[in-house]
């Protein structure tokens, strides 16, 4: 006899699942559902958070990712409790860790095959460029998206920033790649380090992109010294001249006219 399936008070997320979860606060603002198949990263990024989650010493987090112990047993048993409960949605991956991090990431590969075979969509979020174009064949135009964090077009930006990832023309290589197969993409323009870059980098992609979130950084000291008001105003009128969908995130929320429109959750497939 099947265990009856109870849905969380968020309305989306099975009760008693942790290997995919409703993600909160800022990264609830990125989607729905998500899953992490590994601990730690080998991207290095200066800015990265995630240690402080995932309570790991930096120089650990930085050593590389290693897979979550028994992790593919668990996110089978929480896929099939989700297609039991007719839950559909993408399923992100990831925030604690990157799925086409610089090591073997073979189970990225298995991780999308379980979530495909038990009825879940799902999106890549990454900064490993063209190491993503391995899966690209399990993209699905009308059920995934993929997608990834640019902070710059300019990669000496890049090598200091997120030293352990792909390079900028990389990335882009590879939404170029995911675009012209059908998928919808996306772009993360979270942080905003450098206003001037991010604004660049939407001028440069906007043909092949299908919709950026937009963030700002916190804890770093051009926090202190960005005129944020300037920037989410600019931001939002390049978007518009160039008619593009894009997302606003919370922490700039303040500074848009009064009732602009800037829905959180869009549709991510063709
Ligand atoms: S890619 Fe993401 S998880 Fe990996 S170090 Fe950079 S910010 Fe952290």
């Amino acid at each position: 006899m099947k265990t009856p399936i109870t849905i969380n008070p968020d309305g989306i997320s099975v009760y008693g699942c942790k290997h995919i979860y409703a993600p909160k606060g800022q990264a609830g603002e990125y989607s729905v559902l998500a899953t992490n198949p590994y601990r730690g990263c080998g991207h290095e990024c200066r800015y990265c958070y995630v240690p402080l989650v995932t309570k790991q010493k930096r120089s650990e987090f930085d050593a590389g990712a290693v897979p979550r112990k028994g992790f593919l047993e668990m996110l089978e048993r929480d896929a099939k409790k989700y297609q039991q409960a007719g839950i559909t949605e993408q399923v992100m991956l990831s925030f604690t860790t990157d799925p086409y991090h610089p090591g073997d990431t073979y189970l990225t590969r298995k991780t999308i095959c379980v979530l495909r075979e038990n009825g879940l969509a799902f999106c890549t979020l990454t900064k490993g460029g063209t190491r993503s174009l391995r899966d690209i064949d399990l993209f699905r135009p009308e059920r995934d998206s993929f997608a990834s964090t640019l902070t710059s077009l300019n990669d000496d930006f890049s090598r200091k920033w997120e030293r352990g990832a792909t390079l900028p023309s990389d990335r882009i290589r590879a939404l170029k790649a995911f675009h012209k197969r059908g998928i919808f993409i996306w772009v993360s323009l979270e942080p905003t380090i450098d206003v001037k870059a991010s604004l660049e980098i939407v001028a440069a992609t906007h043909t092949f992109v299908d919709l950026y979130k937009i963030g700002r950084v916190n804890y770093l000291p051009i926090t202190k010294t960005t005129d944020w008001r300037d920037y989410t105003l600019r931001m939002i009128d390049l978007c518009q001249s160039l008619n593009v969908k894009h997302y606003i995130k919370k922490d700039l929320q303040e500074y848009l006219p009064a009732g602009y429109e800037n829905p959180m959750r869009t549709q991510q497939h063709h």
